[in-house]
């Protein structure tokens, strides 16, 4: 490890300090997994595994299917490429996989295997049909890249039939326990950081008042973060309560000491609803704002996934068949405090992650 001190070129001797010391992803605790000892643990060894994308897409998934198959591969484990999420498990679109199918994938958003919310899934006529499918083709390993409603899937099934499943947390809204990261939201969070940055140039310019809403159903992540780093006046997020009067009072106030820029991040769950929502308050009350309202919906799926996202997809993905050959049943690979963890696919269903008020006070003072 190179130390700063010990450095004759100041730019190499900072680059080592970041990259060595600081960077949470290059330090050796990253190995160490976390002690969670499994309740029950899989009896037959597996031989062949499925793997699959369901729910929303994310970016980075693709670099997780890529660590699925190469790792399995390397350790003599067939791998099945499920299409559609649940829905080819159903249907009994399936088909082998091999090194080559996932190159030149690292880089790309989206899946190579598509996603997909599954009707049939929800019914047991329709696992029935998946478990018939999977064991036709010698299947008896599942890797679920998915969010929570993937794992609701992934537990009843594996309670219902002897195939242990393994959960990898794919999603942009970032809102399952059990890991500081899931795949997807970094890249999120930065493609909505790049737009609003846009919107506060043309905001500056005429001094317009923008409420910007970014993607986030049930969990204000993106908007949190987004709003934090591009310096947002007020964030509106679903887990806390919107003071629509303290709102108003904030920005009347801004308003008398012709503070320029004014950008109110939402999130699309906010429980008084989204930018149109909120903008149709905002101009009733505040009626000599110029207050303009811009929705950055789908663009936040897409796109290259970070350098954070395609890490943590290949460190998962990696882990997860790590999981199933040692026996492992439904469990979802984390990142907790920079160390694999495993959590049952029970909890990581069940909590959601804790939102700290220390980020509204830190808000609350920046935006000042
Ligand atoms: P995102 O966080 O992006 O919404 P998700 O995995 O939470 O992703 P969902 O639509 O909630 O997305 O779930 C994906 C699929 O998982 C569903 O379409 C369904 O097929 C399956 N699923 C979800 N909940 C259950 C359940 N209780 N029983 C059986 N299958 C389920």
């Amino acid at each position: 490890m190179q130390g700063l001190s010990n450095c004759k070129n100041g730019v190499k001797c900072l680059f080592s300090y970041l990259v060595f010391v600081r960077h949470p992803f290059t330090t050796e605790a990253q190995f160490v997994k976390a002690d969670i000892k499994a309740d029950k643990m899989a009896t037959k060894k597996v031989t062949k595994i499925g793997v699959l994308t369901s729910g929303g897409d994310a970016p980075g998934m693709n670099a997780a299917i890529r660590a699925v198959v190469r790792t399995a591969i390397y350790h003599g484990i067939e791998v099945y490429g499920i299409v559609r999420g649940y829905n080819g498990m159903v249907e009994g679109d399936i088909f082998k996989m091999d090194s080559k199918s996932v190159a030149n994938i690292i880089q790309r958003g989206g899946t190579i295997l598509k996603t997909a919310r599954s009707a049939a899934f929800f019914e047991p006529e329709g696992r029935q049909k998946a478990y018939e499918n999977l064991k036709k083709f010698g299947i008896n390993g599942l890797v679920i890249i998915g969010g929570d409603g993937s794992f609701k899937g992934a537990q009843k099934f594996s309670n219902e039939f002897d195939i242990p499943c393994i959960g990898i947390p794919g999603t942009i809204d970032k809102d399952i326990a059990g890991s500081d990261f899931t795949i997807g939201f970094d890249t999120a969070v930065n493609t909505a950081v790049e737009a609003i940055d846009k919107i506060r140039d043309t905001a500056d310019a005429h001094d317009r008042l923008f409420v910007v809403e970014v993607m986030g159903r049930d969990a204000g992540y993106i908007a949190l973060h987004s709003g934090i780093a591009t310096g947002a006046e007020n964030i509106l997020i679903p887990e806390t309560k919107t003071d629509i009067e303290e709102l108003i009072a904030s920005l009347t106030e801004k308003e008398k000491r012709k503070k320029l820029v004014n950008l109110v991040v939402v999130a699309e769950g906010d429980e008084l609803g989204g930018a149109n929502e909120i903008g149709a308050i905002m101009k009733k009350r505040l009626p000599n704002a110029d207050i303009r309202i811009c929705i950055l919906g789908h663009i936040q799926r897409g796109g290259a996934p970070s350098c954070l996202d395609r890490l943590i997809a290949s460190r998962m993905g990696f882990h997860a068949v790590e999981c199933l050959m040692e026996g492992r049943i439904n469990v979802m690979v984390g990142i907790v405090n920079n160390k694999v963890h495993y959590t049952p696919l029970d909890n990581a269903v069940k909590a959601k992650q804790k939102i700290s008020q220390d980020w509204f006070k830190i808000v609350k003072i920046l935006a000042s």
